[in-house]
């Protein structure tokens, strides 16, 4: 049986609003999500455990020194020179060339790419937490427990770079998770299918060849996260041709979806991956408010059985999708395929 991991301390951080066409709009990033997935894996049989503490050690491995300090201590600063209750940047560096900066509102604009990632008191207990959820799960893979593991993280991680906080996400966990499977594996694949490109961990890897990363989203030039996903971003250095990005244009539906999945799950194979993190982003739905993509529940089903069609030791990790009628149900429909499809491989 697989097993999934969740923390309660991961539905204390609440961001409240964010910029959205020039007016503040609800986060839809809420701890509700977590209790609609939990459901589905009450009705997938799945055993639903709380991760250990792993300590800061694999996240300090993914992030920067001074980016963990800031999480843990913005928010008293920035309420200490009058801020409110909620860190928010104001004001972005042109470039990051100069001295670290010493003010709150300087650190804010350092470290955040967008007004979607708020601090509040309890907002770094939730995505630490998120991570060990991640951890727990790679560790369950890794030590040969568990053939695959999900991750149920929240906060997300995906829009998080090695040092910038963007797109509800504080701590990259599908990246947290990959660096851990590095420990046994030599090559480890990260196949993002969440709606939206997964800028925070290609930044990551992007001139590495041990862990490729790949990413099926809504096409950039028209949606979040803007600026990353083309498809002629394949990686620098070393990692020159380990990044790969699948955009599609608005609206696709299944179709267009599984082409590209079968394009992802190919370069995977060419890669020789010994493992695999899948960020499992479920708001490329046609229910889900984000209303990019069209993906149906059959179609996260079709996504499931490829990707467990491809045999390998997996780590399934949450990243977005937001609440609608069927966001348990795509979940559900993930991995009861992605389940059958494994179901005779060897532990
Ligand atoms: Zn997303």
């Amino acid at each position: 049986m697989m097993h999934a991991y969740f923390s309660a301390d991961q539905l204390r951080h609440h961001g409240q609003t964010f910029m959205v066409a020039g007016e503040a709009r609800p986060i839809p990033e809420v701890p509700e999500r977590a209790e609609i997935l939990t459901t589905a894996i009450k009705r997938l049989g799945l055993d639903l455990r709380t991760p250990d503490d792993f300590g800061m050690g694999p996240i300090a491995a993914i992030h920067a020194p001074e980016y963990l300090k800031f999480l843990q201590t913005i928010h008293a600063e920035w309420k200490a020179v009058g801020g409110s209750d909620l860190v928010v940047p104001g004001i972005h560096p042109f470039d990051r060339l100069g001295p670290y900066p010493r003010s709150p509102a300087g650190k804010a604009g350092f470290h955040m790419g967008d007004t979607s990632c708020p601090i509040s008191a309890t907002t770094w207990q939730s995505a630490y937490a998120s991570a060990q959820t991640a951890i727990a799960a790679a560790c369950q893979v890794r030590d040969g427990n568990a053939r695959s593991a999900y991750a149920l993280c929240r906060p997300p991680g995906h829009h998080a770079s090695r040092d910038i906080a963007g797109g509800f996400c504080y701590l990259n966990n599908s990246a947290i998770a990959a660096q851990e499977l590095r420990l046994k594996y030599d090559r480890v694949a990260i196949l993002d299918v969440d709606l939206h490109h997964g800028n925070g961990t290609q930044h990551i890897f992007y001139a590495r060849d041990d862990v490729m990363t790949l990413s099926i989203h809504a096409d950039p030039r028209d949606f979040y996260p803007f600026f990353w996903g083309h498809a002629e971003e394949r990686g620098q250095d070393a990692g020159l041709g380990f990044n790969h990005n699948y955009p599609l244009p608005l609206g696709s539906g299944d179709d267009a979806f599984l082409a590209a999945l079968d394009r992802a799950l190919a370069m995977i194979d060419h890669f020789s991956a010994d493992a695999v993190v899948i960020a499992l982003g479920l708001d490329a739905s046609s229910d889900d408010p984000f209303g990019g993509l069209a993906v149906t529940p059959g179609g996260f089903a079709k996504i499931g059985e490829k990707i467990g069609g491809i045999n390998l030791p997996t780590v399934l990790v949450q990243e977005g999708g937001y609440v609608s009628n069927t966001l348990a149900e795509n979940l559900f429909q993930f991995i009861s395929a992605f389940q059958a499809t494994t179901a005779g491989s060897p532990e």
